[in-house]
């Protein structure tokens, strides 16, 4: 089954002179290493295609992963074939021109939303959306070409989606694939030096993180980076919204939520878990996601309280029904 949609895409990729690829707002590692990195395979294997990455959002953490395309355009879009990659449901892909695009494919790795390609891929299970583009490259390795440069992008979102190898989703699959990109001579050094040095006023936030942070009776930690803490350590917002990433290593915490506050007086929530899922959480705030990563959304802080209410209980019968859990 799965076999037949890797080869449905694989000749609609064949015989399109133009390909587009489309990712998620809010870009972060994997779907701008799934883009670029089949955008490298493309080039790497017909290298007359022309393939596009149009999108408008722009990362300091990823400048390093270099730009996008020049915007183009309607007919451009009219005349490609438009692949989604990362994106669950529609209405979340950043640049909503991809509907212009015919036939359009989704390639995806997150709970399943919304079918909204002519093609869809979609597997729950897999730790990351290049995780995808290499099993891609893997299935048509004898013909399709890859270089150094496409297997790092790829690389480099398997290893930011999956927490550097250590979340739920991670199998002998994903290491196997891993060691494909790897056998592409990737700058292992380089690349983890992009990915994980902080700077001097980072390290000075994480310990106001650790000096403020909550805790709820039942395992739930939590951070509220205000406007006022986000001036004060001259934090843009994806900076701010790192804070998620300093609460996921405690004891007995199952659950750790970040509110960082956006425009709008609209209240920003990254939810990560481990054992327990909490996507069904982020799915009643206007969000969603993975199982135990996922993104929301609350209005004002009586909202806030209340997912962190939902949160505590979820988590405090997760612990009364199950064994095992850290
Ligand atoms: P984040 O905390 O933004 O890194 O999001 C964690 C995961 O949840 C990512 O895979 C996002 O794509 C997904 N996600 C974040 N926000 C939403 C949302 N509002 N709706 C659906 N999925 C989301």
């Amino acid at each position: 089954m799965i076999n037949t949609v890797l080869s449905q895409i694989f000749e609609a990729i064949e015989k399109s002179p133009s390909v587009m690829l489309f990712r998620h707002r809010r870009i972060d590692g994997d779907c701008v290493g799934a883009t670029k990195g089949l955008k490298g395979i493309i080039h790497a294997t017909w290298p007359e295609k022309k393939v596009y990455i149009i999108d408008n959002e722009k990362s300091e953490y990823l400048s390093f992963m270099g730009a996008d395309d020049e915007a183009v355009s309607d007919e451009v879009y009219k005349n490609a074939l438009g692949i989604v990659i990362d994106v669950a449901n529609a209405d979340r892909i950043s640049n909503q021109k991809y509907s212009l695009c015919s036939p359009i494919i989704k390639i995806d790795h997150h709970i399943d939303r919304e079918a909204f390609g002519d093609i869809n891929w979609v597997e729950e299970d897999r730790s990351s959306a290049c995780e995808m583009i290499a099993h891609f490259y893997s299935v048509f390795q004898n013909k399709l070409k890859i270089n150094t440069e496409a297997a790092t992008y790829i690389y480099t979102g398997m290893l930011t989606d999956s927490g550097r190898f250590q979340y739920e989703g991670v199998t002998g699959d994903t290491l196997r694939l891993a060691g494909l990109m790897l056998d592409q001579k990737i700058d292992i050094e380089t690349l983890n030096a992009h990915l994980y040095m902080r700077d001097f006023d980072q390290l000075k936030f994480k310990a106001f993180i650790y000096e403020n942070m909550c805790q709820t009776p039942g395992g739930v930690a939590y951070i509220h980076v205000t406007k006022e803490i986000q001036a004060h350590f001259h934090l843009n917002f994806e900076s701010a919204s790192n804070a998620i990433s300093s609460l996921s290593d405690i004891k007995g915490i199952l659950c750790w939520l970040a509110f960082i506050d956006a425009e709008g007086g609209e209240i920003r929530v990254r939810l990560r878990s481990r054992f327990a899922h909490i996507n069904t959480i982020a799915e009643k705030y206007h969000g969603g996601g993975h199982a135990c990563a996922s993104g929301a959304t609350v209005y004002s802080l009586d909202e806030m309280k209340q997912l962190i209410d939902d949160a505590d209980k979820h988590i405090s019968e997760y612990k009364k029904t199950h064994t095992g859990w850290l």
